[in-house]
């Protein structure tokens, strides 16, 4: 069965072609600058194509998406009917959509009440379901939501403590994000391990750009860093994170920013940038620090702190735990981040071997805790479109 992955944003569309008897990605690529003149980056193995062509919408690019998928030279297929069914990555479910689902006029409905607490994901990734309907009907389609992991979540961990009523007429409430990445490295790890995953208690650290921190009981989230929009919890690249929201009026009333430009500030000036004034990157965050750049060094110290107290706060949560996993792209990589993170956490049983943090292998599944400690520490990758892909494949097959 071939499927095909795609991941739609205000001005891009991502996609990667899988074959899933082989677990392969056939080819994979990303459409930028939609609406806005246009550029495809497509590889097929380790041959790259780069275009700058005219991409007006989502249909446009996934038309010629589609072209170089079928094409002689850059090509994986021989026509379009080879792709089997379609996965998106959708931001957003609501609170109805509790599961991965195949898309349907209810469900894409659903997703247009939802715009107003979705405001910047929720528009392309209807836009991306649209353009696939019209350029491959009868292709089924699944949407695969990031908020879906957190379903089972309580209300009383969800639930925000201002009037009720916010909740019950405005739906805000905690939703939670990344729930695909978590959901993932979850299942990876129990599998690594060789558990059932519902005898597992877990924490899953998915630092990337953006952050988030999950608490998994047997499997099932029950509670999460972001929450009614992906801005809340850990220290980000650009956003803040979790703030007193007096701080926000108290700047707004000072200094008389309007809502969107605040908005502006704590989504795209915050975080790791704002602090370090240096970058989004921590890889060149930690360059000036090393370098003796205090800002800098305190940018990396607040991002670990941020990263300890919520794994403090959900092995409370769990009263427990088994493991802890690092994923993306800082989780992944930052050998510093982890170290700081987990250090002093002895009294919960969370022992880092530092060695093996430090000679950590790129991209591979790894434990890196001592031997003796009573928690597992893991780096595990994250492939969210596999999960994606997995998901389709599953719903497909029903
Ligand atoms: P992601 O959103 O998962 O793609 O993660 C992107 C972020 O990961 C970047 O902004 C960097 O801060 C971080 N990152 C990527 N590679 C490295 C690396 N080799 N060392 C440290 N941080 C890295």
């Amino acid at each position: 069965m071939k499927i095909l992955v795609l991941n739609a944003g205000s001005s891009s569309l991502k996609y990667q072609l899988f074959d899933m008897d082989t677990k392969d990605v056939l080819a994979k690529g990303l459409c930028e600058r939609i609406g806005d003149g246009g550029t495809v980056t497509h590889k097929k193995g380790s041959e790259k194509y780069y275009e700058e062509t005219n991409l007006t919408d989502h249909t446009v690019a996934l038309s010629r998406v589609l072209e170089l998928l079928c094409s002689k030279e850059y090509g994986v297929i021989a026509s379009v009917e080879e792709i089997d069914a379609v996965g998106h990555r959708v931001a957003h479910g609501g609170e109805q959509l509790k599961k991965s689902s195949k898309i349907t006029e209810a469900v894409i409905k659903y997703l247009e009440t939802i715009v107003p607490i979705n405001p910047l994901h929720g528009p392309p990734a209807i836009a991306g379901m649209k353009a696939c309907i019209g350029l491959m009907p009868g292709v089924p389609q699944v949407a695969v939501f990031d908020t879906s992991f957190y379903s089972d979540i309580e209300d009383f961990r969800y639930i925000y403590p201002v009037p009720y009523e916010f909740y019950e007429e405005d739906r805000v409430r905690r939703y939670g994000f990344h729930g695909t990445s978590h959901r993932f490295v979850s299942t990876e790890l129990a599998k690594t391990l060789g558990k059932d995953i519902k005898e597992l208690k877990v924490i899953t650290c998915h630092l990337g750009n953006g952050s988030s921190v999950t608490a998994v009981d047997g499997g099932v989230a029950i509670d999460t860093s972001m929450g009614f929009t992906p801005q809340e919890g850990i220290v980000m690249g650009t956003r803040s994170g979790s703030i007193d929201p007096t701080v926000v009026t108290y700047l707004m009333k000072t200094k008389g920013y309007i809502a969107q430009e605040m908005e502006n500030i704590l989504n795209k000036k915050s975080g790791l940038l704002g602090i370090s004034g240096v970058s989004n990157d921590c890889r060149n965050i930690w360059e000036e620090a090393h370098a003796g750049n205090k800002r800098a060094e305190l940018a990396m110290k607040m991002l670990a702190n941020s990263i300890k107290k919520h794994i403090g706060a959900y092995t409370a949560e769990l009263n427990g735990l088994d493991a802890l996993v690092f994923t993306a792209g800082i989780g992944e990589n930052d050998y510093e981040v982890r170290e700081l993170a987990c250090d002093g956490l002895s009294y919960l049983g969370i022992e880092l071997d530092k060695e093996k943090n430090k000679n950590f292998k790129r991209g591979e599944k790894q434990k890196i805790s001592k031997d003796g400690s009573k928690v597992e520490i893991w780096i595990i990758p994250t492939d969210e479109e596999y999960m994606i892909a997995l998901d389709t494949e599953k719903i497909v097959n029903e």
